[in-house]
């Protein structure tokens, strides 16, 4: 299990801890992303695992968007309650600013309602300081929220992570002023490499087994044959008939998980089968 939650403080605040470790890992590897990049979507997927594990609903799903005028392009994911994440960014070398001007878009999916959009615009070239920004503008519940992305020296990903604290809204001025910096919250997010979740929960915030609830977050893309045919039954049996004899098949790409999809005569003629 890579995600812990947990009330601290008299249960005045709600604290998250999540190893993103293994699941960037598998997102990095789909996308050959390394360097800046590799930062850049790790940490955005981070943060993104930790807005996916307050959702409440089964069927509750939340999406992302960033865009800047710096060499972050645009930037993709999403993830769902069972914690299956994903996603994909456009990356411009030509540009000097990793992260330039631009917004930061939420749609959050509780799975019982109408979707809740919120955005707010990036701080510029700080993406931790814009996630909290996005609590406090858009969800106006202000967080604390620190990410961290360590490479190896091979290249590899070390260690990556995430903590939030959220205080609760009855939560006192005592409470709030003994919540961790951004110092002390980076080094006790470095601890979990070494010593695990709850060691460091514990440690930190006094935090008891019995009052931690654990999740486990994964990269995991829900692309499927099934479901593009299903897309593209849209299109129309006619013009995707033509595409098969102008091109030989009909090609698709999922860019959350970077895969190629063909389809041919065949796929067509089960995908507008009669009964
Ligand atoms: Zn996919």
């Amino acid at each position: 299990m890579n995600v812990l939650r947990a009330l601290i403080y008299d249960d005045q605040v709600s604290l998250t801890i999540i190893d993103t470790t293994k699941l960037v890992k598998d997102g990095l590897a789909r996308h050959g992303l390394k360097g800046e990049s590799a930062d850049v979507f790790a940490r955005t997927l981070s943060f993104l695992t930790y807005v996916s594990s307050c959702l409440k609903e089964e069927t509750g799903e939340v999406s992302i968007a960033l865009q800047t005028d710096g060499k972050l392009s645009t930037l993709s994911a999403s993830g769902n309650t069972a914690l299956a994440m994903r996603g994909y960014l456009a990356w411009d070398t030509e540009k000097t600013e990793t992260i330039g001007d631009g917004a930061l878009t939420i749609v959050r999916d509780d799975g019982y309602s109408r979707p809740f959009v919120g955005s707010c615009a990036l701080v510029k070239g700080a993406l931790d300081e814009s996630f909290e920004e996005y609590y406090r503008i858009s969800e106006q519940l202000p967080t604390e929220i620190t990410t961290c992305f360590f490479e190896n020296e091979r290249g590899g990903v070390a260690f990556c992570g995430v903590i939030a604290l959220q205080p609760l809204p009855f939560a006192s001025q005592t409470t709030l002023e003994k919540l961790p910096d951004e110092k002390q919250r980076l080094a006790t997010l470095k601890e979990v490499a070494k010593d695990g979740l709850f060691t460091v929960a514990n440690r930190a915030f006094g935090v008891k087994e019995e009052d931690c609830h654990y999740k486990n977050a994964e990269y995991r893309c829900n692309c499927s044959r099934e479901y593009l045919k299903g897309v593209l039954v849209s299109v129309g049996e006619k013009e995707l008939r033509q595409i098969v004899k102008e091109d030989g098949a009909i090609h698709a790409h999922c860019h959350y998980c970077n895969t190629d999809y063909a389809f041919d005569e065949k796929d067509v003629d089960e995908m507008f089968q009669k009964e």
